[in-house]
């Protein structure tokens, strides 16, 4: 089950802007924590800016140093899960969390991560997520023309090269460091991204097969979006590049 703990945001919905300057301020009038299912996130918050940012999967820790070391200088807000595995748990079984963001995503996660399942528990589970997720999601994505960056870090299994079919764009300017590099939603954000050093994947077209990741579901709705992957363990790398994003894009 998810029950609705009150919308975080930086400007609260259903509060004046009177109500929010005089109140706005007081941290304990604000959550903490916002999850859905076994995804429960840590929010840091600091000053005003529209930047988000996102670390969904608990076993990519050095994304997790990274964005924590990041927030002790920088504005916005950072949503953080707590725990030190990839999936998370939902009812008897597991779910990947950055495949809750639609059902469709959502099913296959389910199906793929609890094959003991009957399909009554499967829909169990996934109502719960349908009536939980518009809530999470609204306090992830971004006010407008904000940006929301998302950190991951991966192994051999996956690099930009299995992106590269899939994409709209691409500006690969080191080929011989795959596992590092941006994927973006947002033409504008490709743009600036891909005058870096680094390389760079646009994804701005709806995708056909919707995985339920949130990747998705900002190119779905529209939203600036930027996944920041690095190697894991490569700390000091995985900061520059977030460092040079913050820096450069509006
Ligand atoms: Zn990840």
């Amino acid at each position: 089950m998810s029950r609705a703990l009150p919308a975080p945001s930086a400007e609260p919905a259903g509060c004046s802007r009177r109500q929010f300057l005089a109140f706005g301020w007081i941290p304990f009038l604000r959550p903490s924590h916002i999850h859905l299912a076994g995804a429960r996130f840590r929010i840091l918050r600091s000053g005003r800016s529209s930047r988000r940012y996102l670390f969904i999967h608990g076993n990519e820790e050095t994304a997790r140093a990274v964005l924590t070391r990041f927030m002790q200088t920088q504005e916005g807000i950072a949503y953080l899960i707590e725990g030190h595995a990839r999936n998370v748990s939902i009812d008897s079984g597991q779910i990947d969390p950055n495949r809750m963001f639609s059902r469709a995503g959502a099913e296959a996660s389910l199906k793929n991560l609890n094959p003991a399942w009957s399909p009554q528990q499967r829909e169990a589970a996934l109502r719960a997520l349908d009536r939980g997720r518009e809530h999470l999601v609204r306090a992830l994505l971004p006010p407008r023309r904000g940006v929301l960056v998302a950190l991951h870090n991966n192994s051999e299994e996956y690099s930009v090269t299995e992106e590269v079919p899939i994409s709209d764009a691409t500006s690969l300017r080191e080929p011989a460091n795959p596992h590092a590099f941006f994927l973006c939603t947002d033409p504008a954000d490709f743009a600036v991204l891909s005058q870096s050093p680094y390389n760079v994947v646009l994804q701005h077209d709806k995708p056909s097969v919707d995985d339920g990741s949130l990747s998705h579901l900002a190119a779905r709705r529209g939203v600036r979006y930027v996944n920041l992957e690095v190697r894991l363990g490569q700390a000091d790398r995985q900061l520059e590049m977030l460092r040079w994003a913050n820096w450069n894009l509006p």
